[in-house]
């Protein structure tokens, strides 16, 4: 087995793994406990890991939903049973959404109670574990039907490009490296060695239009999630990953 088969075999081993530990995570990713929180003066698990993907993707893009992320690996099993491309591109915009008025009840309820006074990384969670108790099923069931519905529905990740929660805070620090060209891992490319087969842009777990972006050399785009499919699935090695702030 080449090592760039291994490369992939290894990260979807990984984001299977993450979804499997999704029942003890999911409250550290939790849109809803970070407003509670936030009612009650509390910086939650999710208030921190949410910023702290703000900030490693000012240096790794979005290469946590390529690798990490939970709903990612539920969505990439469900390759297996619907593996359609998304339409992505104009309606990636959708998730906003969802996000800005989620943002906006975040800072109205913390302003309500008179801003944060207490962190607690465990809120609500039973030493450390998120789904300890029956009624705390219905909610992860309900996340893992609403993640299903939208990769069913709307294709491959389809729940990334127009429900994520997580994937608007990475999205602006990839915008902000790219402005500010912080070094930071990205694709480059070498467009001569090209034979425009297509292939990369068949894999894409994004359904980004590859070819197109190897064709202009522009291989920025902030729904890219580092994955690797086609920098491991070129026949001719045309795209690599780099780490510079070019
Ligand atoms: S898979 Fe490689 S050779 Fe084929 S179109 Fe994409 S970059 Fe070009
Ligand atoms: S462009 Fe390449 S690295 Fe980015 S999401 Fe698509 S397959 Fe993954």
């Amino acid at each position: 087995m080449t090592n760039r088969r291994k490369r992939q075999k290894f990260r979807k081993a990984l984001i299977i793994a993450s979804f499997l530990l999704f029942p003890v995570t999911i409250y550290y990713l939790s849109p809803y406990l970070i407003v509670i929180g936030a009612s009650q003066g509390i910086i939650t698990g999710s208030f921190i890991v949410f910023s702290a993907l703000f900030l490693i993707s000012l240096v790794f893009g979005r290469a946590f939903c390529g690798w990490i992320c939970p709903a990612g690996g539920l969505q990439e099993c469900l390759f297996l049973a619907k593996d359609k491309r998304a339409k992505g591109g104009r309606w990636d915009w959708f998730k906003y959404l969802i996000w800005l008025p989620w943002i906006a009840v975040i800072a109205v309820v913390a302003v309500g109670a008179g801003g944060f006074t207490d962190i607690d990384f465990f809120y609500q969670t039973d030493h450390g574990i998120s789904v300890a108790a029956p009624e705390a099923y219905i909610i992860y069931y309900a996340v893992l039907l609403l993640i299903v519905v939208f990769a069913l529905i709307c294709g491959r990740r389809g729940f990334c490009h127009y429900t994520c929660w997580m994937a608007p805070f990475m999205i602006i620090g990839v915008k902000i490296k790219d402005i500010l060209k912080i070094p930071s891992l990205h694709l480059t490319v070498d467009q001569s060695r090209c034979v425009h087969c297509g292939q990369c842009t068949k894999i894409c777990s994004m359904s980004l239009p590859v070819d197109e972006m190897v064709k202009t050399g522009r291989m920025e785009n902030s729904e890219c999630i580092l994955c690797a499919a086609c920098i491991d699935n070129c026949p001719q090695s045309v795209i690599r990953y780099g780490f510079k702030g070019d």
